[in-house]
């Protein structure tokens, strides 16, 4: 099989659907790809209003070209056999996109059971200077993670001020999406590892319960507030299906006063930048500000509804793809 020739294919069929907007495979029967494959293309490019040229092409093959054999995934219409070199406890392959280097499988992976845990760990993700700082009370030990992410943005914006001052919109828009992506990765790397330390902790997560709404912030519509927010509904996503898929229990605790409170006393303290100091003259307990979030946000109860519960911001999630139905190996 010439992957070559059949990507080029789908690249003419793309751009007759958009000359065209036909959504019929005969349409298209002159370019020669087979239909389950172009019907992929017609059903991207001529239903799609927002597509205006053709960006990079993949070949999606649907489920039903698709035959698992023994260790090998088979697509019988290119002539084409995939080594699985990924896990095999999948209960069906969603699909799979080609492009000149890679074959991307989406799979359905089976839910496992939310595990029964004996401690919780807190996350708190309205750190100053990390995206999120999570706490094990049980051990005491704090990880601080995504000090990076500040940088990265303080540096964006300024080159995002200095474009937009020079009127090049189009270069303000592409370091936007540059700078979304990377965060992304970001967010990914995060979940990933907050994930991973209650798996060891053998731990459930908690989080707050929030709007995605900074502390101390008024909500405003410029890009840093509402990438700010975009960003902190995506960790939570992330975070959601991750733990989902390890079978571990993601619960919602109430948000007020956490980086109030005293975790070991429970009285009120002060906190001066990243400094908690308890005002309690018997406990006079002093600590990172967010750590101290961190361990009163795992002691909380959880909320009752909360527990397995899928939160999903309808605003924030439109049209994203970041969670997968499956997931992508
Ligand atoms: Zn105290």
């Amino acid at each position: 099989m010439n992957l070559a020739a059949e990507l080029s294919k789908a690249r003419q069929i793309a751009e007759f659907a958009l000359r065209t907007k036909t959504q019929s495979s005969k349409d298209v029967a002159q370019f020669g790809l087979k239909s389950a494959l172009a019907n992929q293309i017609l059903r991207k490019y001529s239903r799609n209003k927002k597509l205006k040229r053709v960006g990079s092409m993949k070949l999606t093959v649907p489920s039903q070209s698709i035959k698992r054999e023994g260790n090998e995934l088979r697509v019988a219409c290119l002539g084409l056999s995939l080594p699985m070199t990924f896990r095999k406890d999948f209960t069906k392959v969603n699909q799979i996109e080609l492009d000149k280097e890679f074959a991307y499988v989406a799979v359905t992976i089976p839910e496992p059971e939310t595990k029964e845990v004996s401690n919780w760990i807190g996350v708190d993700r309205n750190a100053t200077g990390h995206v999120a700082v999570v706490a094990n009370p049980k051990s005491g030990k704090v990880w601080k993670l995504g000090k990076l992410a500040q940088h990265i943005h303080k540096k964006y914006s300024a080159i995002r001020k200095v474009l937009q001052r020079a009127g090049k919109y189009r270069k303000v828009k592409a370091i936007r999406n540059r700078e979304s992506k990377i965060i992304r990765d970001i967010n990914h790397k995060i979940s990933k590892k907050i994930v991973d330390i209650a798996e060891r902790m053998n731990s459930g997560i908690k989080l707050e319960k929030l709007n995605g709404i900074r502390r101390n912030r008024h909500h405003s519509r410029n890009f840093n507030a509402t990438l700010h927010s975009w960003s902190f509904h995506q960790l939570e996503r992330f975070l959601q299906y991750k733990a989902k898929m390890r079978g571990i229990p993601l619960a919602y605790v109430e948000p007020r006063n956490t980086s109030q409170e005293c975790s070991p006393c429970g009285s009120v303290g002060t906190r001066e930048g990243k400094k908690f100091v308890c005002e309690s003259n018997e406990c006079k307990h002093v600590d990172h500000a967010d750590a101290n979030a961190g361990f009163n946000i795992a002691l909380r109860p959880p909320l009752v509804e909360s527990i397995g519960q899928l939160h999903a911001d309808r605003d924030v999630c439109k049209g994203s793809s970041d969670t997968p139905k499956g997931a992508t190996l």
